[in-house]
């Protein structure tokens, strides 16, 4: 296997980690709640068939998807367990997914209609979780589109009605709000059950709300971030429960394709944004922004405090002062990103590293979810090093074995 670690540039996932995070969530939740796998945009950028194959193997009992195509990829792979499809279906996109066995999201009565002609077509119920809009603005129907559009929704043939869910907008940082969201859902989910229509799986959390509110867990919660250690936006490290340990399965490597010394006065990089203070040697590395390497991710400040913030880092990054990613590690020692982040190159300054040759590799920083993915996955499982394709094989191995469960 010793070939899989042989690239340039290569994402290293620890399935083992990933694996305990799957169960230190599971022992957040009550016996009997469910828990979906949030594996969207590739699986937090983990990998989607990877990531899915561990986590229906450590007992989570759905998958939750944005795309129906990562669900088809899903059930290529030979993943059996529900996966839900967030997103509404563009019209054309339902026969395929009936077809693959997906739990589609309804959030408004074409799309509903649409399904339920796909269904007759088939020959296949559909799976169906409603979708309720309460304040994320975003999808599903408003409580009032629900109460209008109710009596033809149950008249259709061919839809299962699972599920019913809601999306937090805020879950982290506006309590009040998430309150509110939470009381326009029940109340509604209430008025339905008045009505006799009984609907199995109520779901309300994503990560920060399965932390911060248990008693809203339902008979299930929709868990992404956590899985991979990431703690959602808001969340700090004293929020989580006592005794939850999440591991990082990630690390981002690259290797020092190149040593170039260089001269007080010379300048680095396009733009010739940085000048060199004293001679020192700089190492070059094979990665760059079209890697999703170094991309600054600003958005729009939250408020004047944020504002203040995001104007004095781009006044200092004028003055010279760093500005978003700007170093990287090399031996455990942190080592200063010089100039511009190219395409595809980066210098690092090496100057007062001693050991570092042609090849010695470097461990970068990165947003999981920006690094492409044409950089290799290798799949770290058992100690054992593999390509993606062949995590598929051992994981199947390790199931039959009883090693995972
Ligand atoms: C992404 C997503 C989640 C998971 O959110 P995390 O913060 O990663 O746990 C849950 N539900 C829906 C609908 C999502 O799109």
């Amino acid at each position: 296997m010793e070939q899989a670690v042989e690239f340039a540039s290569w994402v290293e996932v620890d399935l083992d980690a990933i694996a305990g995070n799957v169960a230190a969530v599971k022992g957040l939740l009550e016996p009997g709640v469910r828990l979906l796998a949030v594996v969207k945009a590739d699986g937090y950028g983990h990998g989607l068939v990877p990531v899915a194959r561990v986590a229906a193997a450590r007992g989570a009992e759905m998958l939750g998807v944005t795309h129906p195509g990562d669900g088809a990829a899903l059930r290529q792979a030979g993943i059996a367990i529900p996966v839900l499809v967030f997103r509404p279906l563009l019209p054309g996109e339902e026969d395929a997914a009936v077809k693959c066995g997906l739990t589609l999201s309804v959030g408004s009565l074409p799309q509903a209609e649409r399904l339920s002609a796909a269904a007759g077509r088939i020959g296949r119920q559909a799976m169906v979780h409603l979708e309720i809009e309460t304040g994320m603005g975003r999808t599903g129907f408003t409580p009032e589109a629900l109460r209008g559009a109710l009596d033809k929704l149950l008249t259709l043939p061919g839809l299962q009605m699972e599920g019913i869910y809601t999306h937090f907008a805020a879950a982290s940082g506006d309590p009040d709000f998430t309150k509110r969201q939470f009381r326009l859902f029940n109340s509604l989910v209430e008025e339905l059950r008045e009505r006799g229509v009984r609907i199995p799986l109520r779901h309300v959390c994503n990560s920060a709300a399965t932390l911060l509110y248990p008693e809203l867990h339902l008979e299930m919660v929709r868990v992404g971030n956590l899985l991979y250690s990431r703690l959602p936006a808001g969340i700090k490290e004293h929020d989580l429960p006592e005794g939850l340990r999440l591991k990082d399965p990630w690390s981002f490597w690259t290797r020092v394709v190149h040593l170039q010394p260089v001269r007080r006065g010379d300048t680095v990089g396009y733009g010739r944004t940085h000048r060199i203070a004293r001679d020192t040697v700089l190492a070059v590395l094979p990665v760059g922004y079209g890697d999703g390497f170094g991309l600054n991710v600003t958005p729009r400040p939250a408020g004047w405090i944020d504002l203040l913030k995001v104007l004095a880092k781009t006044a200092g990054s004028f003055f010279g002062l760093p500005l978003g990613i700007r170093h990287v590690s090399i031996n455990g020692r942190t080592v200063p990103i010089l100039g511009r982040v190219g395409m595809e190159l980066t210098c690092v300054d090496v100057g007062k590293l001693p050991a570092v040759s042609v090849g010695t590799p470097v461990r970068l920083p990165g947003r999981r979810t920006a690094i492409k993915a044409s950089v290799p996955r290798v799949y770290v499982a058992g100690k054992e090093r593999h390509l993606a394709d062949q995590v598929e094989i051992n994981s199947r191995n390790a199931l039959d074995n009883g090693e995972i469960r």
